[in-house]
């Protein structure tokens, strides 16, 4: 089978990990990458050997610093079968339309509503929903966070009720723009988003959110309370977690107590960035009393949606019917396992 062929728009956090993500699975071909100036990341790109595609207002300022273009963004359209867009949340509709008229899938990422594509996407829970699907949407870190260990217990054990506080990292470690730097930051605005795009995915789920903004960049943690159906016990529900895809857990009494040891534990795992693409579940702090379950998860925003890309990617270019195949495919690719 030919590799399909894939442009990632948009260079930054997401972009760049999506960017390494499809050249390294041995279906896919990265043509190229988008930038609309000739910053650090352009230079680094071409040093990865990636080819560059400019907006065509960009094709200047490029050539002034000389920093080799491979075309514009049309030049990248008619050599893609899909675009997997990493523009900042909301220029999305702008680039719909485009990619419609250039007859590219595309795939977007959190920061667009559900509306703009009409299908949101999650390995687990619902791959097949993308099958064919001319755009989708890979929902956010937090979203997918929730949606890797509520599915799953929702299957063993059905989540009658779900209520989760989200800690949320203030910047990504790269940024300087946000914050705050010194502060927590509740959003007043409730209930979050969060819930209501969790049901994007698992509509049946009644869920609610709050949130409050901290003054880290590594993770976001999440404190969750789910009302089950079915009696269960801690072991329980441990096996569960256990067994579910691309979630990870640790233990506190082994000396992982907080988002700073998970990330250098990514780092001693040897990852491409450090990246901890699972969502982390502290196994000590699992418990089930009567019949509410409560438990903390740590979710890496930077790396924990680049497999689900790779995986919407395969779905919606039919590419494997299995989502368990194409789930253990990314995997092997990234080097995500169990160990
Ligand atoms: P980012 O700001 O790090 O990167 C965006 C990139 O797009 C930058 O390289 C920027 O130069 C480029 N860009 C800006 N305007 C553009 C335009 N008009 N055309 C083409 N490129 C343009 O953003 P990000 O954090 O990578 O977020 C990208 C998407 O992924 C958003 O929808 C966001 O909500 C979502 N997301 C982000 C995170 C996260 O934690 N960073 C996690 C999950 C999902």
């Amino acid at each position: 089978m030919a590799k399909i062929r894939v442009g990632v728009n948009g260079y930054g956090t997401i972009g760049k990990r999506v960017a390494s993500a499809v050249a390294a699975q041995d279906d896919m071909e990265l043509v190229g990458i988008t930038k609309t100036r000739p910053s650090f990341e352009a230079l680094t790109a071409l040093r990865k050997g990636y080819d560059i595609y400019v907006p065509d207002e960009s094709v200047q300022a490029f050539e002034k610093a000389g920093v080799k273009i491979a075309g514009t963004l049309k030049d990248m359209y008619a050599k893609v079968d899909i675009v997997v867009d990493c523009t900042p949340g909301n220029v999305g509709e702008m680039y719909r339309d485009q990619y419609k008229a250039a007859g590219v899938k595309a795939i977007f990422q959190g920061g667009e509503d559900h509306s703009l594509t009409g299908i949101s996407f999650n390995s687990t829970a619902n791959y097949s929903e993308s099958w064919g699907a001319q755009l989708s949407r890979v929902v956010s870190c937090n979203t997918t966070g929730l949606l890797r260990t509520l599915n799953p217990l929702d299957k063993a054990f059905k989540v009658e009720k779900a209520f989760v506080t989200i800690v949320r990292r203030a910047a990504d470690p790269g940024d300087s723009k946000n914050g705050p730097i010194n502060g927590l930051e509740p959003s007043v605005s409730l209930p979050t988003h969060h819930g209501p795009d969790v049901q994007s995915i698992m509509p049946w789920l009644d869920i609610n959110t709050m949130a409050i903004k901290a003054s880290t960049t590594l993770m976001h943690v999440h404190t969750v309370v789910a009302q089950l159906k079915t009696e269960t016990t801690t072991e329980e529900v441990i096996g569960v977690l256990r067994k579910a895809p691309r979630v990870r857990l640790v233990r506190s009494k082994d000396g992982i107590k907080t988002t700073a040891q998970i990330m250098e534990l990514a780092r001693d795992l040897g990852r491409d960035r450090s990246d901890m693409y699972e969502i982390v579940v502290w196994e000590d702090g699992i418990k089930v009393v009567g019949n509410t379950l409560y438990y903390y998860q740590a979710v890496h925003q930077e790396s924990d949606v680049i497999p689900e890309n790779i995986d919407c990617i395969r779905s919606m270019c039919k590419m494997e019917q299995d989502p368990c195949a194409s789930i253990r495919k990314t995997n092997a690719a990234l080097g995500i396992s169990k160990n």
